[in-house]
């Protein structure tokens, strides 16, 4: 099995196909699993990747981001060499795949990043039977368990009603995070219009275009039309903005944050975070080990993140497992 897959400097190689599956340096032929940039990088040959990746990959690195593109649909089987590759969703953000590689009898699912928790801005995890399963471990540790993200909005709405003269501003990474907070809002009955930071708009606009509805959004900028966010408006900004003085423009802003990390009370305090939101696009411990369970792999290899734990707890289920010690991706700091 290491055969049709193994690890190599620049990534998760398979020598038959010819090709790599999320390079973190240019290749011939790279297989993407989603947009995020530790995983899609520019400058590769060629990229096979679902039509969502392609576009946020142009939208990010402009048109002439790789030297030909394919786009590869969900449940679609494509030939590459002698090897067959299937891409399926992941459930991690807008066009996220996991990339089912299959030779001689002998199939590894490679999940890219994961979660199985509902979200309304991309397609759910299917998980697929597979002799080896691919798994990240950004969350593996029993210590993380991701409440419902309906109940975190739950919790954010009801400091806009506590404290409706603040402006509560929502860090939250740019792909993925940002849309589903806004979605999540969307179907909890919020339907103000919501502030965005310039960084956002482009991916914002991406989603609408793709059929995720995010309401009315408004830039969130004193100088565009003079119209700063009223008071106890919810605007959402990347995590780099909310403790930054870009925030301080806003009536007495109130620094959220949409993370998986915000279960670590340290990390909480650290970046003066006054209202965490454990919302997270990665799966919890729960979820990893559900999944692993689900696909009846003989053998898991582990990507980035708390792999002892993750690798142990396999061990310990009679699943072969082992670290593939690949460098380059990162905790969800997309
Ligand atoms: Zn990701």
């Amino acid at each position: 099995m290491a055969q049709l897959l193994r690890s190599q400097p620049q990534g998760l190689c398979c020598p038959n196909g010819g090709f790599f599956i999320d390079p973190v340096r240019p290749v011939e032929r790279a297989l993407i699993t989603h947009g995020h940039a530790d995983h899609a990088r520019a400058g590769h040959g060629a990229v096979l990747a679902t039509r969502e990746t392609l576009d946020i990959m142009e939208i990010r690195y402009g048109s002439g981001f790789a030297g030909s593109m394919q786009e590869a649909r969900f449940g679609e089987t494509i030939r590459i060499n002698d090897v067959e590759v299937t891409f399926h969703p992941a459930g991690h953000v807008l066009g996220s795949a996991q990339i089912c590689v299959e030779a001689k009898g002998t199939r590894i699912v490679a999940s890219g990043d994961y979660k199985r928790s509902s979200d309304p801005t991309c397609a759910p995890f299917e998980p697929i039977p597979c002799d080896v399963f691919i798994t990240e471990a950004t969350f593996a540790l029993p210590v993380f368990t991701h409440p419902q993200a309906s109940h975190e909005i739950g919790q954010l709405l009801k400091s806009v009603g506590q404290f409706p003269e603040r402006t509560h501003i929502v860090g939250a990474y740019t792909l993925g995070k940002a849309q589903r907070v806004i979605a999540l809002l969307r179907e909890a009955g919020h339907n103000e219009p919501i502030y965005i930071h310039g960084a956002l708009a482009k991916l914002c606009d991406y989603y609408e275009s793709a059929g995720v509805p995010l309401g009315i959004l408004e830039p969130a900028t004193m100088e565009e039309r003079g119209a700063a966010p009223p008071p106890g408006s919810i605007v959402v900004a990347p995590p780099a903005a909310i403790d930054d003085r870009w925030s301080r423009r806003f009536a007495d802003p109130l620094a959220c944050f949409a993370s998986g990390w915000m279960r670590i009370r340290q990390r909480v305090r650290q970046r003066g975070v006054e209202l965490p939101l454990i919302i997270s696009d990665h799966a919890d411990w729960e979820e990893l080990t559900q999944t692993i369970k689900d696909t009846g792999a003989g053998e898991v290899w582990v990507t980035h993140g708390r792999e002892e734990a993750l690798v142990r707890w396999c061990e310990l289920n009679g699943i072969a497992a082992k670290p593939l010690h690949l460098a380059g991706y990162e905790d969800e700091a997309e």
